[in-house]
């Protein structure tokens, strides 16, 4: 079982201050995920800010179709805010970033919830793309690619220099995660991503 967090909210405010137009979803989806649905509510309404619901945002014949269902409000916004899983992330990130027919290359998902770990049983959500449940989650600024997961080392400050050809030097049949956020966070041109000045860290003592 896991529990979504929503991240704290100076962070959030900060991140939406400069956004015009946002888009906020939030996956209620599946019995395993602990939802602050209230809490979310709540800070929603203080800051007047619309949202639509969805259910398993990680199922991709669903997401598909809410894609097309909300094409364009998607379109007009400048960034999409979602409140889910670290796998609900994801998984609409990737499918917005591959969908040639929406003008969408250089949105920004934007995670509002940290993924912890509560012992017992995960659910039956497909586990690609991969969250580790680490409770700070990364994927703000590594174009919602999981840092923890798709790197062999769980690298959080970019490339270890053994990568070659695009494959992890630890696994030669894994892609390495750091290129592919490199590569992506070149084609969105986000500035938010991976090359801030920050050093970030993380307690690996708190992964399951
Ligand atoms: S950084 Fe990765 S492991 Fe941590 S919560 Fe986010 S998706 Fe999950
Ligand atoms: S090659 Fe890439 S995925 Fe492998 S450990 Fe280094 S940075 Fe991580």
């Amino acid at each position: 079982m896991l529990i979504t967090e929503i991240k704290p909210k100076e962070e959030i405010l900060a991140f939406l201050k400069e956004k015009k137009s946002i888009f906020v979803i939030q996956c209620y989806g599946c019995k395993e995920v602990v939802y602050p649905f209230d809490e979310i509510q709540k800070f929603l309404q203080e800051n007047s800010i619309n949202y639509v619901l969805q259910d398993y945002l990680c199922n991709h014949e669903y997401s598909k179709e809410y894609i097309n269902k909300c094409k364009e409000q998607i379109e007009n916004a400048e960034m999409l805010l979602i409140f889910s899983c670290g796998v609900g992330v994801q998984s609409f990130s990737e499918m917005l970033y591959n969908n040639t027919e929406l003008k969408i290359k250089g949105k920004k998902v934007y995670a509002g919830c940290d993924t912890l770990y509560v012992n017992g049983f995960q659910g039956l959500t497909a586990t690609e793309p991969n969250c580790a449940q680490c409770r700070k989650c990364h994927l703000n600024y590594t174009c919602a690619i999981c840092p923890i997961t798709s790197c062999s080392k769980s690298l959080l400050n970019g490339q270890c220099g053994g990568v070659k050809n695009g494959k992890c030097e630890v696994d030669k049949e894994m892609d390495c995660g750091w290129e592919k956020i490199f590569k992506k966070s070149e084609k969105m041109k986000d500035k938010n991503c991976v090359l801030d000045e920050k050093i970030h860290l993380h307690d690996f003592k708190i992964i399951p």
